[in-house]
């Protein structure tokens, strides 16, 4: 019985938003994360479909497209809310947030509001100080404790019923997402003989090999960016900043500087400190997509060694927990 409810949970993940006793949290719920299993094997599905250039490119372009998914709007949006948008786009945005296979958009913010309240703390769930690597990396995402999604974190979120769905069905669209690649590689095959590819080695390359690819590097911002990399605030947490990680995250290695202005849109404070996510919003917000972008407050600039005289730039919009209010201290 409990393996069919677990099965149901696949396709409405909504039913548990109720909070996992202490003593079940670390389990780990197998039947649950079959669908996480099934797309680490289907990488071993390239031994026989072979590779192509457009396949591999795809793959490249899907991964970068939808990493952004995850650092402007899963991160910078829905959960720091760094910018404004219309109600439109926000659900735009939350469509592609969910093509990233990082379940719904407001699973990821409660876990990643309660990750800035609680950094490096006994109740993170993905320290690597408090858990080990393997754990903070890839591991607590396949507990029982992991999968509800903790609706009082994100109360700001919750109201909007388009949002709500789209975390219930969380699944819905990465299902779509690789049924439309599978065409797209037919597709091609049909009017495009000479490059070599097909419905297959699409599905392998540009939903499976992609999407491995995306969840790992999201990942090292919960494991690495907390254990390589410099320092420049001393933040109560292990935060640090990283340039391998930005290049790998588009900008989510400056996490030493994220822990310290969580609220703030860019993360790269200097030029050097390469933040493509950030120069993505910026030319959004050019165009009109977004606006209301908040800026790092003088104080990041002038007293990196002095970190507790930075005071908040603005105040905050809404009514968030005070480690992911913008221009907190983290
Ligand atoms: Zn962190
Ligand atoms: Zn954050």
């Amino acid at each position: 019985m409990r393996v069919f409810k677990s099965m149901a949970l696949w396709f409405d993940s909504g039913v548990t938003t109720e909070p996992v006793p202490k003593e079940e949290f670390w389990i780990i719920e197998w039947t649950r994360i079959v669908p996480l299993i099934i797309m680490h094997l289907a990488v071993i599905g390239v031994i026989w479909v072979g590779w192509s250039p457009v396949a591999v490119s795809v793959a490249v372009a899907m991964y970068f497209i939808r990493m952004f998914a995850i650092t402007g709007i899963y991160h910078r949006y829905f959960s720091h809310r760094a910018f404004k948008t219309s109600r439109f786009m926000q659900f735009v945005f939350a469509l592609l947030g969910a093509s990233a296979v990082q379940r719904g958009p407001l699973w990821w913010a409660a876990h990643h509001r309660h990750h800035h309240r609680h950094s490096d703390e006994e109740e993170d769930v993905h320290s690597p100080h408090q858990h080990g690597f393997w754990w903070s990396h890839i591991g607590w995402i396949t507990t029982r404790g992991a999968f509800p999604t903790d609706y009082k974190a994100i109360p700001d979120l919750v109201k909007f019923k388009e949002l709500r769905f789209l975390d219930r069905a969380d699944l819905l669209i990465p299902v779509l997402l690789a049924i439309g690649m599978f065409l797209f590689g037919v597709v091609l095959n049909a009017i495009w003989p000479a490059l070599g590819t097909g419905g297959f080695q699409m599905l392998v390359w540009g939903f499976f090999i992609s999407t491995v690819c995306l969840l790992h590097g999201t990942c090292t911002i919960n494991s690495l960016a907390h254990l390589i990399g410099r320092r420049r605030y001393e933040t109560t947490d292990d935060s640090r900043n990283s340039f391998l990680l930005a290049l790998i995250t588009m900008g989510e290695g400056w996490h030493n500087n994220h822990h310290m202005y969580p609220g703030v849109t860019r993360q790269g404070f200097y030029w050097w400190e390469i933040d493509v996510t950030y120069y993505i919003l910026k030319s959004m917000s050019i165009v009109g997509l977004i606006w209301d972008l908040r800026p790092p407050p003088k104080a990041a600039f002038e007293s990196a060694e002095a970190p507790a005289a930075a005071a908040p730039a603005e105040p905050p919009a809404i009514d968030l927990p005070s480690r992911v209010q913008p221009n907190a201290v983290a």
